[in-house]
């Protein structure tokens, strides 16, 4: 079942001789349950993907489609609303409020949206994480890779319906980018998630069912095999 559609998006920056395409005319679709990579070189239009996947920038032309809603023509103040019951996301900026301790984070997210993980699934998600120690400690007191971690603790705590990551191992060593993309695997087939990950990594491509390559603003499928043997970062 399509969970998310992307239909003849277009995303231009600026105009004039300075216009950017970031992201050429793109149709895509993400099925529930599927675990999806989306590998590129840096500036290749990735972010501004997902970032319109997510609804949390409109695009300059096409239509996005989350769980059969059309964000197109919806304000701002329902976007959120759909963002914020379907939607997680693990950005490249953190998604963690500076002053909450890890614990708050979720307490915090309990105050806006029902049927969040339990008390057992937090505490498991926590322990295969390796951040139980750390779940009372403000993010400035946390390294770069264990403020990613508590921010991917964040993003699945919701049981969102779409997760999306931007480069959510980009901090981590190469064992910890494995252990946590074997997590996001079991979470998004147990959840019935959509998951999509930027990743710079080809290697942890192993774990997901589709591989799409962005190249200057176009996003294509390919196979796994294609993408090892041609390895599209190197240009
Ligand atoms: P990636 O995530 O693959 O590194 P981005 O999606 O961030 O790539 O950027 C794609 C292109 O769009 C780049 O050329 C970038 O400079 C440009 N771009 C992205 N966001 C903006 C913006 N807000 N204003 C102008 N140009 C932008
Ligand atoms: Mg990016």
């Amino acid at each position: 079942m399509a969970i998310l559609k992307l239909d003849k998006v277009k995303k231009t920056f600026g105009s004039g001789h300075k216009q950017v395409d970031a992201l050429k005319e793109t149709d895509f679709v993400a099925d529930k349950g599927e675990l999806i990579a989306v590998i590129g070189p840096s500036g290749s239009g990735k972010s501004t993907f997902l970032t319109i996947a997510g609804g949390l920038q409109s695009p300059s032309s096409g239509e996005i489609i989350v769980n059969n809603q059309n964000l197109t023509n919806l304000n701002e103040k329902k976007r959120s609303k759909i963002r914020l019951k379907e939607i997680g996301f693990i950005l490249q900026a953190s998604n963690l409020v500076p002053f909450l301790t890890g614990d708050k984070q979720m307490k915090l997210l309990d105050n806006v949206k029902k049927d969040n993980m339990t008390k057992e699934e937090l505490e498991t998600l926590y322990e295969n994480l390796g951040i139980t120690e750390l779940r009372k400690k403000y993010p400035s007191d946390l390294s770069g890779g264990e403020r990613q971690r508590v921010a991917i603790a964040k993003a699945l705590y919701s049981k969102p319906s779409i997760l999306l990551a931007d480069e959510p191992t980009a901090s981590l060593d190469s064992d910890r980018a494995y252990e946590v993309m074997k997590l996001l695997k079991k979470e998004t087939e147990n959840n019935e998630t959509t998951t999509i990950v930027v990743t710079h990594d080809t290697r942890l491509i192993e774990y997901c069912d589709k591989v799409y390559v962005m190249t200057d603003g176009i996003l294509e499928e390919k196979s796994k095999k294609e993408v090892e043997q041609t390895d599209p970062l190197s240009h």
